[in-house]
């Protein structure tokens, strides 16, 4: 018969969404987190470590062979074998943080298996468990689905995800998919030494902004990398040797060969094994539709993280969500989603919080854009990162309404326009940061004061006013 349990707070998924609300809500109240895959298997968010991983050493690559235009020879020498191991430690580096014992110490009880509702208030986990909870939070996340491309199901490759199993260097190789992903690893592997071609449907970036886009995209090409958009993938071939991948476009065919094929397209909700039918959840292929305060149609019900409809996915935006289910939950606050960055990080990086320039024509707001080029940066100038600018857009009163940043340490330049859009801050409080010099944060105070205020003392009001005081100062 199966153990009845009534928490205050039942948690479907331990990533990086369920455990964060797992961790903030244990202290105040009692929680259960239904996890399907052994604690060893589910490192919250080591995907992403493992790539962040890969780009570090590229970087480090990238450094060492650019070092003799600054007068520094340096010879690289690439030990695969060692990046794997610095992927590897770096994706379980902080296991001990999500372990069964942690998590117990915190007061959550981790139940391993596949947890599915019975009916509006109950989850069954199995034979053994049946939870009955106050609320339940839904973070099942998103997992990646092969695309249905003929011939891919017979030949040898890796989803972006398990980049970390490659055992050699791809020589040759070949990635489906040109988003944030798949391009941060293509200039990964190329930076490492591999021969990279990308293949997209669509455009490259074609989430962001097209004009910063094509920076990132001109960087990459650069570098070697072969991006290929707009192109329809036929058919895949190949054996343990090599992969073929044959694509159409402008009514022709062509076959591109490489040693090794990673696929890092969409991924889909992870909402099919959950009966959210039973719980009266409402759900698609897109995954499941919340409030602002991220309530499903069940007021039980809440939903974070990869699994929610029509957000960003990332780890950030999971732990976000995790906070703003905690003040709904545990406080009765009526705390909504906020802004939520996006990046690519690939060098220069791409990062976007708030509206972008398209979506606020789209709205048909009234704003300005507000910009700044990296090449007027002193740091810039000694990093030789001069390439990117920022854009900052501007309501009528002075409102931040959007940020995107292309160029060095994009994102980390992009935290405080996140907090100054999440805070309804007026431009002139970024104008008015001191920050020091020489940093790329300059980029943002120079788009905020030099561009905002040099045109407004050409006004004619503010022109006499300061003659004004010229008379009597
Ligand atoms: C290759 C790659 C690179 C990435 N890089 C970045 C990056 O650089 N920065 C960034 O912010 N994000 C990155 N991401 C995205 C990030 O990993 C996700 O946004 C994040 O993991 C989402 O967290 P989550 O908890 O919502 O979902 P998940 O991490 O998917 O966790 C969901 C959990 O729920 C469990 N589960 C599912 N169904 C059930 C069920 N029925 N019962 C019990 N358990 C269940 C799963 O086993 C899983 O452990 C990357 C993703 C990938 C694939």
């Amino acid at each position: 018969m199966a153990q009845l349990l009534k928490p205050d707070i039942c948690i479907i998924g331990g990533g990086p969404a369920g455990t964060a609300v797992a961790l903030g809500a244990a202290r105040l109240a009692s929680c259960v987190l239904v996890e399907r895959r052994a604690p060893a298997a589910t490192v919250p968010g080591r995907e992403s470590r493992a790539c962040v991983a890969l780009m570090a050493c590229a970087r480090r690559a990238a450094l060492a062979r650019e070092a003799g235009e600054l007068g520094v020879q340096v010879e690289a020498t690439i030990d695969f074998a060692r990046i794997r191991d610095h992927m590897w430690r770096t994706a379980t580096a902080l296991a001990p943080n999500y372990s069964a014992e942690r998590l117990a110490a915190f007061g959550v009880q981790l139940i391993i298996g596949q947890a599915k509702f019975r009916d509006r208030r109950t989850v069954v986990v199995g034979d053994q468990f049946e939870i009955r909870a106050r609320r339940f939070v839904v973070a099942t996340g998103a997992s990646s689905v092969p695309p249905p491309i003929p011939g891919l199901e017979r030949v040898p490759y890796l989803m972006a995800e398990d980049v970390a199993r490659l055992t050699e260097l791809p020589r040759r190789l070949i990635i489906i998919g040109a988003g944030a992903t798949g391009m941060a690893l293509a200039q990964g592997f190329q930076r490492l030494g591999s021969r990279v071609t990308l293949l997209d449907a669509a455009a490259p970036l074609a989430e962001e902004d097209a004009e910063c886009a094509a920076i990132v995209v001109a960087q990459l090409e650069r570098e070697g990398v072969v991006i290929r958009h707009a192109v329809k993938i036929g058919c895949v071939a190949g054996d343990a040797g090599g992969v073929r991948v044959t694509i159409e476009g402008n009514g022709s065919k062509e076959t591109i060969e490489g040693t090794h094929l990673i696929v890092a397209t969409d991924r889909k909700a992870s909402v099919e094994d959950l009966d959210l039918a039973a719980a009266r959840v409402r759900y698609s292929d897109a995954g499941v539709p919340v409030s602002p305060a991220l309530r499903t149609r069940n007021r039980r019900v809440y939903a974070v993280g990869d699994v929610v409809a029509g957000q960003p996915r990332s780890v950030h935006a999971a732990e976000h969500h995790a906070g703003v289910v905690i003040r709904n939950l545990l406080f009765g606050q009526r705390a909504r989603v906020g802004p939520v960055p996006r990046v690519t990080f690939t060098e220069p990086s791409l990062a976007q919080v708030g509206l972008s320039e398209a979506e606020a024509r789209q709205r048909r707001l009234r704003f300005c854009v507000l910009r700044w080029p990296y090449h007027d940066n002193a740091r810039a100038h000694a990093e030789r990162a001069r390439q990117g600018h920022i854009k900052v857009l501007v309501g009528r009163s002075g409102r931040i309404l959007g940020t995107t940043i292309v160029g060095a340490q994009a994102e980390e330049l992009i935290a405080i326009w996140s907090l100054a859009i999440a805070q309804r801050l007026n431009i002139e409080a970024l104008a008015g940061v001191v920050v020091p010099y020489p940093t790329f944060a300059e980029v943002g105070k120079r788009a905020a004061g030099g561009s905002f205020f040099m045109p407004g003392l050409v006004r004619p009001m503010l022109r006499r006013a300061v003659a004004k005081l010229r008379i009597f100062g």
